[in-house]
């Protein structure tokens, strides 16, 4: 069954008002990325009028809710506040498409198209699809976010002109923590080798 059920015949006497809680659970389930879950204290509700508009049902309303995503910087938990309107048009199944109402003042693009079979239509996919429009494509925990910290033995130079030298010639700064390596390995052969000497010499 849906979450968020119409009953079309209930429709017939000028429409109905709905005001739904949108669950956390349930938001989570249809949500199913890894990525973005329903915020588990979101008071989350939807709430439309529905009409009937010959066959077509008309959905018009608001959705309010939250959801919680990484931020894009330095992957904490940031909650995202959904407030958008919830509109949407079903066309019965094999009906005939008829132009939309001109006292709608919407123009087809204003309004998801859907359709709808028997008596019951479902918001449900709906609802998610607007959530999921919501969130940003990054999402930061505030704008002056500084992301993760480098450590510095793996942070390059700040700018290319500061590369570090090898015999002489500039390196490719990505490769600066190897150098930093190829020095620890070089200095410790070169204690071994006096170790080994030191050895011979003690013999
Ligand atoms: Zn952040």
């Amino acid at each position: 069954m849906a979450e968020f059920e119409i009953k079309v015949h209930e429709l017939e006497n000028g429409g109905k008002s709905y005001d739904l809680p949108v669950d956390p659970s349930w938001l989570d389930r249809v949500l199913d990325t890894p990525d973005l879950r329903a915020a588990p204290d979101a008071n989350g509700r939807a709430t439309f009028f529905a009409s009937l508009s010959g066959t077509d049902v008309i959905i018009r309303g608001r959705l309010r809710t939250a959801v919680i995503a990484p931020c894009a910087r330095c992957l904490a938990d940031t909650r995202i506040a959904v407030d958008t309107d919830l509109t949407a048009l079903f066309s019965r199944a094999g009906g005939d498409a008829r132009p939309l109402p001109e006292e709608l003042e919407l123009t087809p693009e204003d309004l998801d198209r859907e359709t709808y079979s028997g008596d019951t239509l479902s918001l449900d996919e709906i609802v998610r699809e607007q959530v999921v429009l919501e969130v940003p494509m990054q999402v930061h925990c505030s704008e002056e976010c500084p992301g993760l910290s480098v450590p510095e033995h793996v942070r390059g130079p700040a700018s290319l002109t500061d590369a570090p030298l090898l015999d002489g010639k500039p390196i490719d700064p990505r490769f600066a923590p190897l150098l930093g390596l190829r020095d620890a390995v070089a200095s410790d052969a070169a204690s071994d080798a006096g170790s080994k000497k030191n050895k011979k010499r003690a013999s």
